[in-house]
């Protein structure tokens, strides 16, 4: 049982994936891609209700957006600023880009210090700052006017990635972009089912766009997954059902962790955070009994004896509150 990589647990509906293998077996794969991907872009643009005065990007996954825009804004010197702990990309993509490095912690309990990342703003007046809105691997959405107060501090780009929109009962700013031109949003396809198609969307102002397009390498999605993602985007409101049951699980086993010992902490993601006595005991024990999760004990300072849990099916959680209890009750 995989509840380590914050996967949609449930696969397509046979009918569809049927469908798509006719769609697929259709595609010319002697032909190169539409380097420009236009009509999965005008799908993207629907599905996910983007306004026709923001340009779009699709990636290779939002990594590979994420390294786009790392390269984009590289030089020596130049820093870049990221929440502590979050997605260990930033961090890299910046040090591989020759960028310099600024990590803000959060408070003990994952909130957001906004005083210590205006001060950082400050002090380092970064060229770019990536906010994870709602944040891995702690779960928690920062408040909304926080991040607009940094993006509007910021003399650099402010990439706020929304990887985990599907579950944050619509907390998006998408609809900030055009008062905030220094903002810019990625969205992913992969919590929300499609994570093997490796598929990522950068959303912003056209000036911004522009430049990043640059470095984009012109056949960065292919025809498979063109055609497999324009047909699912097509249907999805079979993702989003399961997206809907996805979130009812969170809560029940948000509900079942707080029988525990064990300290949870909020999430408007598809995973939850939990802090147990023992953190590597209780990854090997639910390892022995065939459940994956991800231990992030020696990650972060923050971060000791904490566990992220990817919500599965309603069986898989079953099992997984089972095993837990009992990993827990012999530590
Ligand atoms: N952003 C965040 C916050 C993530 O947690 C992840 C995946 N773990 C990604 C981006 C990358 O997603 P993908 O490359 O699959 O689109």
């Amino acid at each position: 049982m995989k509840l380590d990589a914050m996967e949609n647990p449930y696969t397509l509906p046979p009918e569809l994936a049927r469908e798509m293998a006719s769609r697929v077996a259709a595609v010319a794969v002697n032909r190169y891609p539409d380097p420009t991907a236009r009509r999965l872009q005008s799908r993207v643009r629907e599905a996910m209700a983007i306004p026709d005065s923001l340009d779009v990007m699709l990636g290779n996954g939002s990594d590979e957006l994420l390294q786009i825009v790392s390269l984009a804004l590289a030089k020596r010197d130049a820093v870049v600023l990221s929440l502590e702990p979050s997605f260990v990309m930033y961090r890299m993509s910046a040090i591989a880009a020759g960028m310099r490095y600024v990590g803000v912690a959060l408070r003990a309990d994952f909130s957001l210090d906004e005083g210590a990342l205006m001060r950082a703003i400050a002090q380092h007046q970064p060229a770019l700052t990536w906010i994870a809105y709602p944040n891995n691997p702690t779960g928690n959405l920062f408040p909304r006017e926080a991040v607009l107060r940094a993006i509007d501090a910021a003399p650099g780009l402010v990439v706020v990635d929304e990887a985990y929109y599907p579950f944050s009962n619509g907390a998006t700013l998408l609809d900030e972009i055009g008062r905030h031109p220094n903002l810019l949003l990625v969205r992913t396809v992969s919590k929300l089912g499609l994570a093997g198609l490796r598929l990522g969307v950068a959303i912003g102002a056209p000036e911004w766009m522009q430049e990043l397009e640059k470095l984009r390498m012109p056949y960065n999605v292919n025809v498979l997954t063109a055609a497999a993602a324009d047909l699912v985007l097509e249907h999805r409101d079979v993702l989003l059902e399961q997206t809907q049951r996805i979130v009812a699980e969170r809560s029940r086993l948000e509900a079942a962790l707080d029988r525990m010992p064990a300290e949870r902490f909020p999430s408007a993601a598809n995973f939850i955070l939990v802090r147990v006595p023992d953190a590597p005991a209780a990854f090997e024990g639910l390892k022995q009994r065939g459940i994956l999760i991800k231990t992030l004990h020696g990650s972060h300072p923050l971060l000791a004896n904490c566990l992220r849990l990817t919500v599965g099916t309603a069986d898989e959680n079953a099992k997984l509150i089972e095993a837990l209890a009992s990993v827990l009750s012999h530590a």
